[in-house]
């Protein structure tokens, strides 16, 4: 690839979401909780999404995610009209080009760190040795290298954190949407692994949205 293409590669934008409506029955009324979102993320880029709990942050998390369709509106992901695809194929995009992280890692408890990051690539067809070696990779850009053998319980909430964000890249997905990934965490924690995120965004090129109330992070 020449570096003019490389170049307008990263311009691109990977993650487009288009007059997004997401609205909820309660009772005989309807909540109107997403009306009409736009945004547009390239690889590389990272965007936070602030608002206090319940103003429908996680709404859009799951929408853009193809985890939940919304009641209207576009979400183009690699270029793609993701909600006009059939299920099964919405599915596929989903898992191939989107990864997530919540509030609680969610990490398997009795698997090592570098095995619950190899785990996802080797389901999705790397060999043993091939998704190790990459989940080594990620783990020490995370500034894990010292941590790989340690189950969940042997790691710090701010190392989980950052398994669980490894995790949700190593099968190269060009989107990464995080649920308040610091919410768990305190303030000095949330900070490291909020830079940890971001140095990793821009490394591995993923367009990434990241939900917090923390106002502090996002600035
Ligand atoms: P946030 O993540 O910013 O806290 P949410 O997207 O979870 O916000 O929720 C936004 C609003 O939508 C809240 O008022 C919540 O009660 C309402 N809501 C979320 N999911 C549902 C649902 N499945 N049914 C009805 N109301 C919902
Ligand atoms: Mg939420």
């Amino acid at each position: 690839m020449s570096s003019r293409t490389a170049i307008e590669q990263r311009e691109r934008p990977v993650l487009v979401v288009k007059g997004l409506t997401r609205a909820y029955r309660s009772g005989a009324r309807m909540l109107n909780v997403l009306r009409g979102v736009d945004l547009s993320i390239k690889a590389g880029e990272i965007v936070g999404l602030v608002g206090p709990s319940g103003s429908g942050k996680s709404s859009l998390l799951h929408a853009a995610g193809l985890l939940e369709r919304p009641t209207g509106g576009d979400v183009l992901i690699d270029g793609r009209d993701c909600l006009k695809l059939a299920d099964r194929e919405r599915t596929r995009v989903r898992r191939a080009k989107v990864g997530f992280v919540y509030q609680f890692h969610h990490l398997l408890p009795e698997f090592s760190a570098l095995e619950n990051v190899a785990l996802p690539c080797m389901i999705a067809g790397a060999s043993g040795r091939d998704a190790r070696a990459e989940a080594r990779r990620l783990l020490t850009q995370m500034g894990l290298a010292e941590r790989l053998d340690h189950q969940p319980a042997q790691l710090s909430g701010g190392e989980q954190q950052r398994v669980a964000i490894a995790r949700a890249i190593v099968n190269k997905p060009c989107v990464l949407l995080a649920d308040e990934p610091t919410g768990n965490l305190d303030p000095r924690t949330s900070a490291h692994v909020f830079e940890a995120l971001m140095d990793l965004v821009r490394h591995e090129g993923v367009a990434a949205l990241v939900a917090t109330h923390n106002l502090e992070l996002t600035r």
